[in-house]
């Protein structure tokens, strides 16, 4: 009998599986160095030119079918490697060595890319330093292919796949036996294979360290790519556990089915627009028919490694109003700063989450910023889009960002591209000092959207990510529930909507709260659409708003909390599922 492990990682790409490991173990290539006849020389230099097109053939094969299983975007890095094995300059030199040197074509081949992928390894740049990889999989697949050797054997379907570090073309590959999950010891959020795993819509755990070490094939896992665990060996009781959670995805499902049509209003009338929160393109699958409360850009430069191209930047863009069309989506532009940044980011700062963030870094590079603005503008032609500031602390901010944004409009207007003449400015509220200004900003923005989970870490002074404090971070602390008010009252009061985009909206509890403080959207993370728009079904707005009118009376969390607690036991909870 083995014993249940566990293996922690990071989760890359959501979702549960149960099933059979694979081990995958990439054998090394063994280059021999012996002095060629001038015969084998010719040999040679055959082997590698077919090497190469059996290489590309592969490749445009792979291509295709990433293209087919997860759009061209995402393919993109095949092309790359096409393109390496394409230039004829580098192939030139390669046989000129063969020739003078009379070595193998495999030696030089991989003393060649070496060679450049050393270049790329001393680069500063995260980006430029992780297509070290992408060179070395190259030059794997050329040196196999001289030896005919093939890559991927055979793979039972529905398996788990494990590996020290998985390609693109891996993952893609083994995509086509219907796998269940991905699991390296390599790798981070935006590594190829976890932005594929993500796309290909299956769980994967990445940087586990050590577990392919420790896994066999026909081992029994299970994958959590949500909280980033693999189990291998599960007990009995385990196994229920999961099953039990596999079964609430499905009714999750189901549930989402089930309320996605049913107007979002209170029992007494109220309508309260739900949105989701996306990080990745990929999650809007999971969020039917609702709009997006915020989308955060900030992944498409740790995934480049430096900032997206105006054309990169469109591309994402336009994507993302089409899908969510007829709905609208709103999009922050980069908040980069705090815990947002590359390790090659030469500044370093000591308080990092009080330094160049969100707004401050795009009014210092002014190009960037324009260069968003104008997707953000041209992406703009359905009419669905929002753009949003975060990090604003102050009114100039909003004006200085207006009048660029004026003179992006002005550029586009001179060059005869269409875009929303209209398309609405808004800003984050998520700073002190913005909520204490909350009027002045209301009659500069467009819309608010709240981001509690800054507001209370600096309203709070409790550090968001600080696991030893992590009980002083209160959403139901009465400084932030009456930071709030004002809020929504400041917004009110000059006409504009008021939305709420932090972790708060999420929390069942914290609902009857946040629609007696009368906010007209919650922007929630898409797995909790349905249960938050149940309780918005479940509740009348008459009797949240009295029991904020209590709340900001109290003078403590724990009355609050107890408060929100009796209410939400009383008047809410036997009305849902
Ligand atoms: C917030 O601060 O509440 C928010 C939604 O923004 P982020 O979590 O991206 O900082
Ligand atoms: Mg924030």
């Amino acid at each position: 009998m083995h014993k249940e492990k566990t293996y922690r990682g990071v989760p890359a790409s959501q979702g549960i599986s149960i099933g059979k490991a694979y081990l995958y173990t990439r054998r090394q290539v063994n280059i021999v160095t012996t002095v060629l006849t001038t015969d084998e020389i010719e040999n040679e230099i055959d082997t590698i030119n077919n090497s190469i097109s059996i290489s590309l053939k592969e490749l445009d094969k792979i291509y295709a079918i990433s293209v087919e299983k997860i759009g061209e975007k995402n393919s993109k890095i095949f092309e790359a490697q096409i393109e390496i094995l394409k230039d004829s300059i580098f192939l030139e030199s390669v046989i000129k060595r063969i020739q003078k040197e009379k070595k193998s074509a495999a030696f030089i081949f991989n003393d060649e890319i070496e060679k450049l992928g050393n270049i790329f390894l001393k680069s500063a740049n995260d980006y430029i330093k992780e297509r070290y990889d992408d060179l070395m999989d190259v030059k794997n697949r050329v040196i196999r292919n001289m030896r005919r050797e093939k890559l991927v054997s055979k793979v039972d379907e529905e398996s788990i796949i494990f590996a020290h570090e998985l390609t693109p073309a891996d993952t893609i590959l083994f995509s086509r036996r219907k796998v269940k999950g991905y699991g390296t010891d390599t790798g981070g959020v935006t590594s190829h294979a976890a932005i594929i795993a993500r796309a290909l819509r299956v769980p994967a755990v990445v940087g586990m360290k050590v577990i392919s070490k420790f896994i066999a094939t026909g081992d029994n896992v299970i994958i959590d790519g949500t909280e980033g665990i693999v189990i291998v060996h599960p007990s009995p009781e385990t196994l229920e556990i999961y099953n039990t959670k596999i079964e609430g995805i499905r009714h999750h499902v189901s549930l989402l089915d089930e309320v996605a049509d049913k107007p979002c209003k209170t029992e007494d009338g109220k309508h309260v627009e739900i949105t989701a929160n996306i990080e990745f393109v990929e999650e809007t699958d999971f969020i039917r028919n609702c709009g997006i409360g915020l989308y955060r850009t900030e992944h498409l430069y740790m995934e480049k490694g430096d900032f997206p191209s105006s054309g990169e930047q469109i591309q994402e863009y336009t994507h993302i109003a089409a899908v969510t069309f007829p709905k609208s989506v709103t999009i922050r532009t980069f908040d980069l700063g705090g815990d947002k940044v590359l390790q090659q980011d030469s500044h370093k700062e000591v308080n990092p989450y009080l330094g160049w963030r969100g707004i401050r870094m795009s009014l210092d590079r002014v190009h960037t910023f324009k260069d968003q603005l104008k997707a953000l503008l041209i992406s703009s032609v359905k009419k669905n889009i929002k753009i949003m500031l975060p990090m604003i602390s102050s009114v100039d901010e909003v004006r200085r960002s207006r009048v660029i944004l004026e003179e992006v409009k002005k550029d586009l207007d001179s060059a005869g591209i269409y875009y929303d003449k209209k398309i609405p400015l808004g800003i984050m509220l998520e700073v002190p000092s913005a909520f204490v200004l909350s009027e002045e900003l209301a009659s500069e923005a467009d819309f608010f959207s709240i981001g509690t989970n800054d507001l209370i870490q600096y309203l709070l002074a409790v550090d968001r990510g600080n696991e030893l404090i992590s009980g002083m971070f209160q959403q139901f602390h009465p400084a932030v529930i009456r930071a709030l008010k004002k809020i929504v009252d400041s917004g009110h009061k000059h006409g504009i909507k008021v939305s709420l985009c932090g972790e708060m909206a999420s929390v069942p509890l914290a609902v009857p709260v946040l629609i007696g403080l009368e906010i007209d959207e919650l922007s929630v993370l898409p797995s909790v659409i349905p249960e938050i728009k149940q309780i918005v079904r479940a509740m009348k707005s008459s009797e949240a708003k009295a029991l904020v009118g209590r709340l900001l009376k109290m003078p403590t969390e724990e009355e609050i909390k107890n408060e929100v607690e009796k209410f939400f036991e009383t008047k809410i909870k036997t009305k849902i599922l």
